[in-house]
């Protein structure tokens, strides 16, 4: 019941020009790698969000014109009236569940690549395109923002045709044509489009009022604005330009939808900006100025957090893309006074990386999203076991914990065995590293539901042997037993362990159960992985007085974190720290002596004094366990199943997608499982579109 729990204010309508949001919950446009190439995937995921109690689900950046063309990136696409049906379906998904759609229409300008339609890209003036290709954008001249404004207004009907409520002009992230001919940066125009702030503002004025004016009254107009580059006085900034813009243009749209740029500042992540609502300092000012209703985002999980913004006039809808992911029923947990259950995103950016590889959206702490239309996953929902049985569950990482938790909500009796004296496995240790505080959360809001549960019996400090697990005669056995960092160098450049002698070796594991190396000479760490936890642990021991150097086959540290939008924080923070970064070497041996490293490409060696090595470079799969249970006891058991990091060692967000579909899986016909993989949206041979 709203107000039952003093979060009513949350829960109150909220007009936007001539609609109404039934609530104060606002999922922002958000990426997703399914768009126009999976459309009835992102459909059943938008309806997921309105069923949860968003009052306003919207699109992702949904191109207007084969000359803004994003791919290979399944963004949206409105182009002609061939797209209408796609995006018609998500309208339709949303509106079944009483909330608004809202869709941002987007001209990339030069950082669209139109790498599919191999048009001429357009820009404010004539340079290069975002990414490294040899391409560049000329200049659009009088007639082609004329077009340009056209295209927008022909995508504006459409998108009203397709059912949306809310129509974006998106002018953020650096990522528009709008933005760009806001920013100086782009912008060197000399005519009416350039200059002055009135001029630069221009294009984004036409394009509201011919929206508006389109729409004629049937749906709001929004502006998504990014206040701030957060780059100071290199950028536009809040209370300058920023505040400006806002000053400007302040009645113009129904709604204005503020955040900062690029999209790595306003999708920043808790290992680097661990604060929720930390953009609230810089988008504060936009309620003085405005009349219009404003959203705002920043990480919100917390609803005394989103009750304060509301109360003190500093927003008037909480915006969020990835609370929204993580926990797509976070409004009717609130509403419910559920608050504990609220599965608290933890700023790990594996859903922007999934847009990055142009493949279905996936999220760490919710391994239902992207799943909604292909597996027909429920958040909230599971099917109820099928027989009387009950379950172990060996290892309480990410894979056990999900699996236990998802087993007990299906009704069936688990008995959850941990070796260590903690619950927890990779969450837990991952988390006491700088940095990735946040992270426990995986574990924290796992546990707590496993402990309301009275079909769960959970025991700490048990490392099961084969033969206790054979004595317990539970017939249904799930050991998630995890990995462990190898100590001998094999890896991903040498399949052989390397010649290592005569100097301490560490491994991740030893540093996460609180290890230090000697401080008597610098800790050489040799991160051959190439994902995060070499960059992370680099950071741990310098923050703690070793002196460290980092080498890398890469070109740069921990590339796996471009997909995260952290690999420049990454290594700017690393030389910051006084961290040495070799980058294209590898490891060719080490003794009392130091390292002795060989170029990537040469492999000319070059001798790397230090008094202790850190190994980065692999894992082992800790089977043995399971493989003793096969080999001897299988015949007492009716499921005997590896999941998670011991099946297959990968994120955190693989190991609890492991767990919850062992349990989702488990008393299914395998082989029917396997024949029904998961549904496919198959390319339609019609020839849809063009003449
Ligand atoms: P995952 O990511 O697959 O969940 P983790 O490494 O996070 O894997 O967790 C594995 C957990 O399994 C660790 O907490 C470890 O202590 C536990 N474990 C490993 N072997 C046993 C065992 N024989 N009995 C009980 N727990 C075990
Ligand atoms: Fe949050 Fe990580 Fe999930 Fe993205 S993947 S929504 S950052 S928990």
């Amino acid at each position: 019941m709203p107000g039952a729990n003093g979060y009513s204010i949350l829960f109150e309508p909220v007009k936007i020009g001539p609609v109404t949001a039934r609530n104060r919950f606002y999922q922002v446009p958000h990426c997703n790698g399914m768009g126009h190439v999976r459309p009835q995937a992102e459909a059943a995921m938008r309806g997921m969000k309105a069923e949860g109690g968003w009052a306003v689900v919207s699109t992702q950046e949904t191109e207007i014109h084969p000359t803004s063309d994003l791919g290979p990136y399944a963004e949206n696409r409105l182009w002609d009236e061939h797209d209408i049906p796609a995006l018609r379906l998500m309208t339709e998904k949303v509106h079944q569940h009483g909330a608004l759609a809202a869709i941002q229409l987007a001209h990339n300008g030069h950082h669209a690549t139109n790498h599919l339609t191999r048009a001429p890209v357009l820009g404010p003036c004539d340079g290069p395109i975002d990414t490294v290709f040899p391409k560049q954008a000329r200049a659009m001249d009088k007639e082609d923002i004329r077009n340009l404004r056209l295209w927008h207004r022909a995508a504006a009907r459409r998108a009203k045709e397709a059912g949306f409520d809310i129509v974006y002009i998106y002018a953020g992230h650096q990522m528009t044509l709008a933005h760009h001919f806001l920013l100086p940066q782009f912008n060197g125009r000399s005519d009416e489009y350039g200059g002055s702030l009135e001029n630069r503002v221009r294009l984004t004025r036409e394009l509201l009022e011919e929206t508006r004016e389109e729409l004629d009254g049937h749906c709001a107009v929004a502006l998504r604005f990014a206040v701030d580059q957060m780059k100071g006085a290199d950028g536009m900034q809040a209370q300058e330009e920023g505040r400006a813009v806002v000053e400007m243009l302040a009645e113009l749209p129904d709604l204005w939808d503020v955040n900062v740029a690029d999209w790595s500042n306003d999708s920043q992540t808790t290992r680097f900006q661990p604060q929720d609502g930390f953009q609230i300092p810089y988008v504060e000012f936009v309620k003085q100025v405005t009349s219009k209703p404003v959203v705002g985002v920043g990480r919100f999980t917390s609803p005394d957090l989103m009750t304060s913004l509301v109360s003190k006039g500093v927003l008037d809808l909480i915006g969020a893309a990835r609370p929204s992911i993580a926990d797509p029923f976070l409004p009717k947990k609130i509403e419910e006074g559920r608050i504990e259950e609220i599965r608290e995103c933890i700023g790990c950016n594996i859903c922007v990386s999934a847009d990055n590889l142009g493949v279905p959206i996936r999220c760490t702490q919710n391994p239902t999203m992207g799943e909604e239309w292909r597996r027909g996953w429920h958040p909230e929902k599971i099917a109820p076991k099928r027989n009387e049985t009950n379950a172990l569950v060996i290892g309480s990482g990410p894979a056990g914990l999900e699996c236990a938790l998802q087993l007990s909500n299906r009704g069936y009796d688990v008995t959850l065995a941990e070796a260590a004296p903690e619950f927890g496995g990779r969450a837990l240790r991952e988390s006491r590293l700088s940095g990735l505080a946040a992270w426990k959360r995986v574990a924290d809001n796992r546990l707590w539901q496993l402990q309301q549960r009275a079909n769960v019996q959970m025991f700490t400090d048990s490392p099961m042997t084969a033969a206790e697990v054979a004595d317990l005669e539970i017939p249904n056995v799930f050991a998630a037993t995890g990995s462990r960092w190898l100590r001998d160098g094999s890896g991903r450049s040498s399949h052989a362990p390397l010649p290592v002698e005569g100097l301490p070796v560490f491994t991740p594991d030893d540093i996460m159960a609180g290890e230090l190396p000697p401080a008597d000479g610098p800790v050489l760490i040799y991160d051959d992985d190439q994902a995060y936890i070499a960059g992370v642990i680099a950071h741990h021991l310098a923050a703690a007085g070793r002196q460290v150097i980092l080498a890398t086959p890469g070109a740069v540290v921990s590339a796996f974190t471009e997909l995260t939008l952290e690999q420049a924080r990454v290594q700017t923070s690393l030389i910051e720290a006084g961290v040495e970064i070799i980058p294209l070497h590898l490891l060719q041996s080490a003794d009392a002596g130091g390292a002795t490293l060989g170029c990537a490409y040469t492999g000319r060696p070059r001798a790397v004094p230090c008094a202790s090595l850190l190994m980065v470079t692999a894992r082992q799969r800790d089977a043995a366990l399971y493989e003793e249970l096969k080999a001897n006891h299988a015949h007492r058991f009716t499921t005997l199943e590896l999941i998670g990091d011991a099946a297959s060692p990968g994120l955190i967000a693989d190991a609890v997608y492991a767990g919850h579909m062992a349990a989702r899986n488990f008393e299914r016909d395998p082989a029917a499982a396997d024949a029904d993989w998961f549904r496919r949206e198959l390319i339609s041979l019609n020839g849809m579109g063009g003449s």
